[in-house]
């Protein structure tokens, strides 16, 4: 006897016939997990469940929602977006199937349709898939420390930015700099000087609490916190939070003028959109000031938070 321990892939099929069903779920019941779906709503409600399936196979006509608008929700929300989406239609027309993929579907298989050429067509969609969010990691993840890197950063501040500007949201960013790390280097060794930036990068990661909340690698010693919808009281104490977890890492720095230990300065910036100011305010700007902030806490002695209003 074996015990089964492979993953397998979640789908989900959606179909208002009972006998469409079934055809589906005999053919692919050994291969996946399934989850059926008897009509747009609640296809909509099984795909907003985190995680969402892998796959969806959608049909285009059903009583209430459609498929098409179905697949119109599915693309709006991040969270399932780059699931693959697969009608199983009995809509046959060149123009259904054009406007089924120009809505974001990676295959149209009309019914009736050939049992073993969907189930490798399924498969090969899943592998790509798979590939796809392989990809996606590789891109956005710095190798080093294994967190975010300068471009998710990039991506991520600017949807922040708009959305805190949309919603008249506070936002609060934070650039934080490693004190005397080429010393440390020069001291300890480059080897050493990789482990402390993964251990800062860790630290860092976990003196955030809120999943909105994010740290990321700008560079060399250089990390940035994105804090969404954070006053500056909040922002002050999670960076005076986020400084101490790297001291409470207690690397050893014998040629750090700053302290002991391997330390942190951290500029923080907090932006009101409704605030009116002399400067036109951008996330680039925003990041300006967290800079300077940064400045200030390293000419003020290191190891240490400079935290202001944007535009002050
Ligand atoms: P300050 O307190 O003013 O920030 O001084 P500092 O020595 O930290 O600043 P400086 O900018 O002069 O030096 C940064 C050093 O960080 C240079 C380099 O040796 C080190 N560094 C940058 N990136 C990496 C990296 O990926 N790995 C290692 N091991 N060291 C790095
Ligand atoms: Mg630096
Ligand atoms: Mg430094």
């Amino acid at each position: 006897m074996t015990t089964q321990t492979k993953y397998k892939a979640r789908i989900l099929i959606v179909d208002d016939e009972k006998i469409n069903i079934k055809i589906l779920v005999d053919l692919l019941k050994d291969d996946y997990a399934l989850v059926l779906a008897k009509n747009g709503e609640q296809a909509l409600k099984f795909s907003f469940q985190n995680p969402p399936p892998d796959l969806i196979l959608l049909d285009v006509v059903m009583h209430g929602m459609g498929g098409y608008e179905v697949i119109k929700q599915l693309k709006e929300s991040d969270l399932t977006k780059d699931v693959p989406v697969i009608f199983v239609t009995a809509l046959s027309s060149v123009e259904d199937e054009e406007l089924g993929l120009k809505l974001g579907a990676v295959d149209y298989i009309t019914k009736p349709f050939s049992p073993p050429i969907v189930k490798m067509r399924i498969r090969n969609h899943l592998r790509f898939a798979h590939q796809h969010k392989l990809l996606d990691r590789l891109a956005y993840l710095d190798p080093l420390t294994e967190i975010s890197n300068r471009r998710r950063f990039d991506e991520v501040f600017q949807r922040e930015f708009a959305r805190s500007t949309r919603n008249n949201n506070p936002l609060s960013i934070g650039m934080i700099d490693v004190d005397f790390f080429k010393q440390y280097n020069d001291h300890y060794g480059h080897a050493m000087g990789d482990r402390a930036l993964q251990s800062i990068a860790s630290a860092l990661k976990f003196s955030l609490k809120r999943p909105a909340d994010m740290v990321a690698r700008y560079g060399g010693e250089e990390f940035v916190i994105i804090l969404p919808e954070t006053d500056s009281t909040a922002a002050h104490q999670l960076a005076e939070r986020s400084r101490t977890s790297v001291s409470a890492l207690n690397i050893e720095h014998i040629h750090s003028k700053a302290s002991d230990a391997v330390s942190v300065s951290i500029g923080i910036v907090t932006f009101y959109p409704n605030k009116i100011l002399s400067t036109t305010p951008s996330a680039q700007a925003l990041l300006e000031q967290a800079d300077k902030n940064l400045y200030v806490a390293k000419q003020n002695g290191r190891n240490r938070v400079v935290a202001t209003l944007f535009g002050d």
